[in-house]
């Protein structure tokens, strides 16, 4: 028997790793787990409760008992709710509190793909194929520009640019689980690539992943 193909895809804000993620998942059968929307689960409850984003006691307390099934997807894609996901991702309790869920779905028996910052590195440092995908900070403010107009939320350029910078600031620099590219990792900068170029580029990786 083969086995189980796990696929880590990491990378900043913006830089593509979803919808790649994503298309991997098609591409490949597998089960896709987005571990963004877990952090970001977390910061709608914090606000929610009213509590203060860096409260780390509260926030440990909040992972804890959450319950994936309460949220909607809708409500945690906006861009406060991304911003507000950084700061609580630092948070060590919260990183530690959400290991467990994201390591059991990358061992289901058919293999899986995974985005966020920290599958190569910690959260599957053994998965067969990593990929590390970038785009340049004006490139992906450009791409959430137009996500966001997509969903009526209208902001300015300059003000996204600003938000990427500040959380790939905060989310290199945390002390714990650092965004950065696993020793393994192939780089893949989509600045340049449409979707289906980017897509293409990833399986061929894969592939050769998967050849040894
Ligand atoms: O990928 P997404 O923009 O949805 O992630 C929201 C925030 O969650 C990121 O800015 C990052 O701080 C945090 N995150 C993380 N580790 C992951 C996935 C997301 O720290 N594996």
């Amino acid at each position: 028997m083969t086995a189980p193909l796990v696929i880590a895809v990491d990378g900043p804000a913006a830089s593509g790793k979803g919808t790649l993620a994503r298309a991997l998942a098609g591409h490949y059968a597998l089960p896709y787990l987005d571990t963004g929307l877990l952090y970001r689960m977390v910061a709608r409850a914090m606000m929610e409760a009213g509590h203060e984003l860096a409260d780390a006691q509260a926030a440990g307390a909040v992972v804890s008992q959450f319950d994936e099934s309460a949220f909607s997807e809708s409500g945690l894609r906006g861009r406060e709710i991304g911003e507000a996901a950084s700061v609580v991702a630092a948070i060590p309790a919260v990183r530690a509190g959400l290991i467990e869920r994201q390591r059991r779905f990358a061992a289901r028996p058919e293999g899986a793909v995974l985005d966020g910052r920290d599958i190569g590195t910690v959260i599957c440092p053994d998965a067969p194929a990593k990929l590390f995908v970038t785009a340049t900070p004006e490139v992906r403010a450009a791409r959430r520009h137009r996500e966001l107009a997509g969903r009526g939320e209208a902001a300015s350029l300059e003000g996204i640019l600003a938000d990427i910078r500040r959380r790939d600031a905060r989310d290199s620099g945390r002390g714990d689980a650092p965004l950065r590219a696993a020793e393994d990792a192939v780089l893949l900068d989509t600045s340049a690539l449409t979707v289906a170029e980017a897509l293409a580029a990833a399986i061929t990786i894969v592939n050769a992943r998967r050849a040894g």
